[in-house]
């Protein structure tokens, strides 16, 4: 079962528009270059992670990844985008719950090249 405590869902708001130009960025097809010196002025982030970041695969799943993790989330749910599109390995991923600290032998949803999937967060009940 989903549950968003009320408290993670304002965090995430907060969080979130610390990170909505990167986010704009990348919708926008700024370079990955663009969006390392946008993450590193907005986050404090040092320009040293941030090109890590960027080196692990799509900054985009990092962020992703980085942003749940802050919201005290350690696990996500694979989510493909559903068409023909999606190859096998990943469609048999899908609605999978994995651990950020073991995610699955292929990286983060959306790491793979012009990978769509998206990693929705799970939060425990407890
Ligand atoms: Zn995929």
């Amino acid at each position: 079962m989903l549950r968003i405590p009320a408290i993670s869902a304002r965090f995430e708001m907060s969080f979130s528009s610390r990170w909505k130009a990167s986010y704009q960025g990348v919708k926008n097809g700024t370079s990955p270059k663009e969006i390392r010196d946008e993450l590193v002025k907005r986050t404090g982030m040092s320009e040293k992670r941030a090109k890590y970041m960027d080196q692990t695969g799509s900054i985009l799943s990092q962020m992703t990844a980085e942003r749940h993790k802050a919201m005290g989330v350690s696990k996500f749910n694979w989510s493909t985008s559903n068409d023909e599109k999606v190859r096998d390995s990943h469609n048999k991923l899908e609605g999978q719950v994995f651990e950020y600290a073991n995610s699955p032998a292929v990286g983060l949803p959306g790491t793979d090249y012009n990978c769509r999937c998206t990693a929705n967060p799970v939060f425990d009940d407890d």
